[in-house]
């Protein structure tokens, strides 16, 4: 089902454009999805409820879910379904906490103190997909974050599900109340970028400073439009997998991972590298096993016979790093010997998954690391949600007159090698 790449002989230079890579990418979508965006600028949540009907097949007249509605889903949650997101909340926390940053101050000089301040942004818009499947990790994914890093004004955008009249999933809408989210809109889709970024005057939505989450490509076009209006975090678009293996992996865990992810979307990319020609032939074997015994076998099927996903056979393991590097991928997992020696040499992924034991699955819900990471190649220079994503630094500048008078000169004199003699007045005028 897997396709072969065969780089055994390949040069540096060839990698980026051998290894498999999606037509239908956030490029492709940015013409179905700019009208719509530009809409929802004009029109507000007219164009939004338009675009819900024509995509999600439902006609919502009002998006805030309301209390009641939050308190009744968090009320009916399973039982076993509650103790798990707790887990999961209770990991991420651990995680993003030891991620806050400290106030750093920083004397340049006797007199002269440069300090570092890190300051949350006030409101942000999180973005929990549903579409293909339910996303309540997401929720806490989004949230945790955002809340360690001290944003006062949370909203979470979800789809509309025609089978709960309009609502979003039960599910999603009880994760919201485990974490004390309220206001949550049942819009998804470039729309709901849209309307996080502009707002709704008639509805009081009120614009947010920045837009986060993952979601397919509609979702990561409308990101990438948006941007500049309100901040983004990276383009978290269909997921991928790479798997780099040897000889010591085994065939049946890893035909496991690579279909775990291809179960995300047709677009999703399941990628094995591997300097060995028996682990891919025996993969092969297993993804063919186990595909026809997994639940969503035909988005599977489609999603690895797609261009997206291959086997890329490399001539050895330095080769091997070479091309994950180039491919750059969202999750990748390092299955060989000496595993974490190779995953330190990695430069480009969005989280690293390495040995036998940590399976991409084990990060989508319960690791602690963030499962909203960079996709399509962005990993080169994004990084995965964090509590950074939320903060802004500041430095509060201070100087005493001795040390103004100290420095006068130097700025006297690199005003006037730019020609902005206004400036060095500024200093003169204080120190003269
Ligand atoms: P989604 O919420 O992202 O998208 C559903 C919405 O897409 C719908 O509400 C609809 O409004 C809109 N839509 C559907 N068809 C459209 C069309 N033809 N034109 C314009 N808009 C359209 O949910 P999904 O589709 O299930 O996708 C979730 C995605 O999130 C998957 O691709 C999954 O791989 C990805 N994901 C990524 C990460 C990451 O960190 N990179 C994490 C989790 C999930």
């Amino acid at each position: 089902m897997l396709r072969r790449v065969d780089l055994t002989s390949a040069t540096g230079a060839d990698l980026r454009r051998a290894l498999p890579r999606a037509q239908v990418d956030v490029r492709a979508a940015l013409d179905t999805v700019a009208p719509l965006v530009a809409a929802v600028k004009d029109r507000g949540y007219d164009a939004v409820r338009e675009a819900t009907l024509r995509y999600d097949g439902v006609d919502v007249a009002r998006p805030r879910v309301a209390a009641g509605q939050l308190a009744e889903a968090s009320a009916a949650l399973d039982a076993g379904v509650r103790a798990a997101l707790e887990e999961s909340i209770r990991r991420a926390r651990i995680v993003h906490e030891a991620q806050r940053r400290e106030t750093v101050d920083v004397q340049v000089v006797p007199g002269g103190t440069v300090t570092e301040r890190w300051v949350p942004v006030q409101r942000v818009g999180l973005y929990v997909p549903g579409g293909l499947a339910v996303y309540p990790s997401s929720v806490v994914m989004n949230v945790v974050p955002a809340q360690v890093a001290g944003v006062d004004s949370i909203a979470v955008f979800t789809p509309a599900q025609r089978e709960f009249d309009g609502l979003p999933h039960p599910t999603i809408l009880a994760a919201c109340a485990l974490l004390g989210v309220d206001e949550v809109y049942a819009v998804g889709g470039a729309q709901a970028v849209a309307l996080a970024a502009y707002g709704d005057d008639a509805l009081q939505i009120d614009p947010v400073d920045v837009i986060t989450g993952p979601g397919n490509v509609y979702v990561a076009a409308a990101k990438r439009l948006v941007q500049g209006v309100v901040g983004i975090d990276s383009e978290a678009g269909p997921t991928e997998i790479a798997v780099l293996a040897d000889a010591t992996a085994d065939p049946a865990h890893v035909a496991a991972d690579l279909i775990s992810q291809a179960e995300h979307d047709t677009l999703a990319a399941s990628v094995l590298v591997t300097d060995s020609v028996a682990l891919a032939d025996a993969v092969d074997a297993e993804v063919e096993r186990q595909v026809a015994a997994t639940k969503h076998t035909e988005r599977v099927r489609t999603a690895l016979a797609g261009e997206q996903s291959a086997t890329v056979l490399v001539r050895d393991l330095e080769q091997g790093l070479a091309v994950v590097d180039a491919y750059a991928a969202e999750h990748l997992e390092v299955v060989t010997a000496d595993a974490r020696a190779w995953a330190e040499r990695v430069r480009n992924a969005g989280c690293i998954f390495v040995g036998p034991h940590a399976p991409v699955s084990l990060g989508d819900y319960c690791a602690g690391s963030n499962h909203v990471l960079p996709t399509g190649c962005t990993a080169r220079h994004a990084s995965g949600l964090s509590v950074q994503s939320f903060l802004k630094g500041v430095h509060l500048v201070e100087y005493t007159a001795a040390a103004l008078a100290e420095v006068a000169p130097h700025v006297i004199a690199l005003a006037e090698a730019e020609d902005l003699p206004a400036h060095g007045a500024a200093v003169a005028i204080r120190t003269t």
